[in-house]
């Protein structure tokens, strides 16, 4: 399932540490938070877990977490009952990937079908975190839009990962041509996707990362809320939870707008918006489910092409008009080209180039690209950094409250506590897509081995504070089956944003999506088998 930012991706969950940061604040400069790490690695968890969270100012009380179903008490049969009345569900509102067992399934639609992996029920959620999450979504949006502008500070702040790291170094590339040739790009569109983990122990809300590239399930999210929702409608009596509570989920619908006004924008009413998509694609219906609001609702043409179709079907005309397949190209919407293995040829290259060079909407921009990787997260989280990009000291301090720690290989302190206690970290490349990250003991062995090669290895990693979500049982649903499974997860929330040179059109929260996974795995996709989609229980 090519998928972004994307594939379903986790990490396991343990119980055994307690990850808390302080604070302290510099009378010097007076916005700047100075994360303490060493006091999160080795304060004792048992006098740490009754302080509320220091490192964000104002602590929302974790509301009760005690399960708002109790699971024993269905029996299979009940059980059995809601999973087909799902499954059907599923297969009459296009809740449904390619079953990876058909070959063609990745290339013919409507052949070889499976419902999406699921979770039955949905996923107790409190409610003041929630409406964290949803508050901030402009914020990082805006965040976002304003680094894109910055191209000094993104080619200075991965100048050293572009040395050691591929993938990075051609993107950079093609940033450095465009800076060149001082390339603005007027109307800028960004469907991103903020992901989150509640960390037990600190009772927060932490960012996992900021997706600013393909990202998934915009189109099946929805309809796993709408999924819930009927469920509950027939069966929540029964179970003693009431559908109300599983917010409304609109991000399609959102996405979808906010590409149609893009293209409103771009004012050729001839061109088209073009997907630009993997040469297979299991998870195509979510794509699809965005292109039919497009045509239906928006009377707008959509067209699939690969990065390789687009190299060579493709021209940038005299005034930039981008053309593919002799048809004008008002908005290219990537859900390929995050990965190497997107580029496996210098024809993807060129064709992201081109499409580069054109006036055509770019979601992302190669800027907008860059400004999602981990190195950036990392450097936006580096003390003062917010303050460069936004102006209103409120709104740094609900962002930076989001920020787990993260820090660069350089922070030789940091990479000591990683060697001495693994298990409190993640290692992560520049990477994109899932299956990337390095945990537990992996941690202990990489950085050693950096340490032998050299410095110059440290640029292609950073390391973050492990987080620890609760572990509940659940339902997950796969290939027709139920599992009872302990499971943790991942709350992701759709931002998008539309700027037409000063003016900002769309800057919006834009629906929801809930990843659960498998409790054991420290990280793995819908197609690995580990990960369900799922929605929220606001409790
Ligand atoms: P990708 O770009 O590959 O999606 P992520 O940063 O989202 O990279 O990491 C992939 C998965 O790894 C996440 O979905 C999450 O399950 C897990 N993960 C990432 N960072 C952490 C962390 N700091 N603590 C716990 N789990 C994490
Ligand atoms: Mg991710």
């Amino acid at each position: 399932m090519g998928s972004g930012c994307s594939s379903l991706s986790y990490s396991s969950s343990s119980t055994c540490s307690a990850t808390v940061f302080s604070i302290s604040s510099s009378p010097s400069s007076s916005s700047s938070l100075k994360l303490n790490p060493s006091s999160f690695l080795f304060q004792n968890p048992k006098t740490l877990r009754n302080q509320s969270p220091l490192r964000c100012g104002r602590s929302f009380k974790m509301e009760s977490q005690k399960p708002i179903f109790d699971l024993e008490k269905l029996d299979d049969e009940f059980v059995q009952k809601l999973v087909y009345d799902a499954l059907v569900w599923s297969s009459l509102h296009g809740l449904v990937v390619g079953d990876k067992s058909y070959q063609k399934s990745g290339n013919v639609p409507g052949v070889g079908l499976m419902h999406a992996p699921i979770a039955l029920l949905p996923t107790a959620f409190p409610e003041a975190y929630w409406k964290q999450a949803c508050n901030v979504t402009p914020l990082f949006n805006e965040l976002i839009d304003r680094v894109s502008l910055d191209g000094k500070f993104l080619q200075d702040s991965l100048s050293r990962t572009k040395k050691v790291d591929v993938f990075t170094s051609r993107l950079l590339d093609i940033h450095s041509k465009m800076l060149e040739r001082n390339k603005k790009e007027d109307i800028r569109l960004g469907l991103h996707r903020f992901d989150y983990m509640l960390d037990e122990e600190t009772n927060s809300l932490l960012q996992i990362e900021m997706n600013t590239i393909s990202c998934s399930f915009p189109g099946l999210s929805r309809l796993v809320s709408q999924l819930h929702q009927s469920l509950l409608r027939s069966y929540g009596d029964q179970i003693g939870i009431d559908s109300e509570r599983v917010p409304i989920n609109t991000s399609t619908i959102q996405f979808a707008d906010a590409l149609a006004k893009a293209w409103l924008e771009y004012s050729n009413p001839r061109a088209v918006v073009m997907v630009i998509v993997q040469p297979e694609e299991r998870n195509m219906y979510d794509q699809h489910l965005l292109s039919s609001i497009l045509r239906e609702k928006h009377n707008i043409v959509v067209i699939r092409k690969t990065l390789a179709e687009v190299e060579k079907e493709g021209s940038v005309q005299e005034d930039e008009t981008l053309i593919v397949g002799g048809q004008a190209v008002a908005v290219v919407y990537f859900r390929s080209g995050y990965t190497p293995n997107d580029h496996p040829s210098e024809s993807e290259w060129n064709a992201r180039l081109l499409i580069e060079e054109s006036s055509a909407v770019k979601c992302p921009s190669i800027a907008y690209h860059l400004t999602g990787s981990k190195k950036i997260q990392q450097e936006l989280a580096k003390p003062g950094v917010l303050e460069r990009f936004l102006d209103n000291k409120e709104d740094i301090a609900k962002l930076r409250k989001c920020f787990a720690g993260l820090w660069s290989l350089d922070d030789s302190e940091i990479v000591k506590q990683a060697i001495e206690k693994p298990g409190l970290f993640v290692m992560k490349p520049q990477r994109e897509g899932g299956g990337n990250n390095i945990y537990g003991d992996d941690v202990r062995e990489n950085l050693l081995r950096l340490q032998k090669e050299g410095e110059e290895g440290n640029a292609a990693y950073i390391l973050m504070q492990r987080i620890f979500p609760k572990v509940s049982n659940m339902f997950l649903v796969r290939e027709g089956v139920y599992h009872k499974h302990q499971a943790i997860s991942e709350l992701g929330v759709y931002g998008a944003y539309l700027r037409s040179k000063d003016k900002v059109i769309v800057n919006e929260q834009s629906g929801y999506l809930m990843r659960t996974k498998i409790a054991s795995s420290d990280e793995g996709g819908v197609a690995a088998g580990f990960g369900v989609l799922d929605s929220i229980y606001l409790i």
